[in-house]
């Protein structure tokens, strides 16, 4: 049994709720994102502000006076999460408050792609502080509608017959502004969600995590499926957990020692169901030349904790 920052009590590797975000919200039954957000806040702790675009959470923390949170947030438009995160940084700073972590808590729309410009500006500033986007892989808020971080061959409202277009590359994106320290984690890892979060609060400067929320709603599947899903995704090689620091230095954080394929993945998600047999294999493909370069641009294989086994 341990005591974390918070003063939750669990296992090491157990499931844990935050008391910073009680139960009572308005998210879907298996919701990826929650159990994100918990495990986030259990790290930082109660001295954390949270900036929040418009995304599901704009839902599932409530309507005044209801509030699952025990931390402050603001609310603001879905362009603006890091242009706000960066001012509430500099008036607590002003105010000698400079101990107070900030936070956008942003989902892919509010990342990828309406909240590209903002959080360009704030890492190209290296502001002081913490962008995750929990990636959900569309505009779920809204009904499921495709992002830049929808992947291929994905059904979306807006993708009837499947998403046509590869993920946008964010990691690369992102380390183009040579910030100090970005990271992917997956809830299916929560130790090295915690690590990752724990490291970046000993660096000054911008940190970008990059968390793979799976959504049972939008991705069509059952909700007792949302871990299975996200470590599918890290073992398959879709989601590789990896750090970037200053832009350069890449460390992998997982190698699967045996392959999965793509197909165990993808058959656990309705929003698939309509590919063929070719379209997976072209899938898996794309997969495999990715890792491929991935692991010839790596300095450092440093395994991950393996986390929470629920499968
Ligand atoms: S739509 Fe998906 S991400 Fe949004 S609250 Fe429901 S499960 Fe969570």
């Amino acid at each position: 049994m341990s005591v974390d920052k918070a003063g939750v009590k669990g296992t090491k590797n157990g499931p844990i709720v935050s008391p910073l975000f009680t139960p009572g919200h308005l998210a879907c039954p298996g919701c990826g994102g929650t159990l994100a957000l918990n495990r986030v806040l259990n790290v930082l702790g109660k001295r954390t502000v949270i900036a929040l675009p418009a995304c599901c959470f704009s839902i599932i923390t409530g309507a005044f006076p209801h509030m699952p949170l025990n931390v402050n947030l603001v609310h603001t438009a879905f362009e603006t999460a890091a242009a706000l995160a960066t001012g509430l940084k500099a008036g607590f700073e002003m105010t000698g408050r400079g101990d107070v972590t900030v936070m956008a808590w942003a989902g892919d729309g509010g990342t990828f792609d309406i909240g590209l410009q903002a959080l360009s500006g704030a890492a190209e500033r290296n502001e002081d502080i913490f962008f995750f986007c929990y990636d959900n892989e569309a505009y779920m808020n809204t009904g499921n509608q495709r992002s830049g971080a929808t992947p291929l061959g994905s059904w979306t409202t807006t993708t009837p017959t499947g998403e046509t277009m590869d993920k946008k590359d964010i990691m690369g994106i992102i380390a183009a502004h040579h910030i100090p320290y970005a990271a992917t984690a997956s809830i299916a890892h929560l130790d090295d969600l915690d690590a990752k979060v724990k490291k970046g609060e000993e660096i000054k400067g911008t940190k970008f995590i990059h968390i793979l929320s799976a959504c049972p709603t939008g991705w069509r599947m059952p909700s007792d499926m949302t871990i299975k899903a996200a470590r599918l995704a890290v073992k398959s090689r879709v989601f590789p957990l990896m750090e970037i620091f200053n832009g350069e230095r890449r460390v992998l954080n997982y190698r699967p020692e045996e392959l999965t394929h793509v197909r165990d993945y993808l058959g656990l998600q309705g929003r698939f169901s309509h590919l063929t047999d070719g379209e997976i294999e072209e899938i898996q493909r794309r997969v495999d030349e990715r890792w491929k370069k991935l692991v010839a641009s790596v300095d450092e294989v440093r395994p991950a904790d393996d986390g929470i086994e629920y499968i």
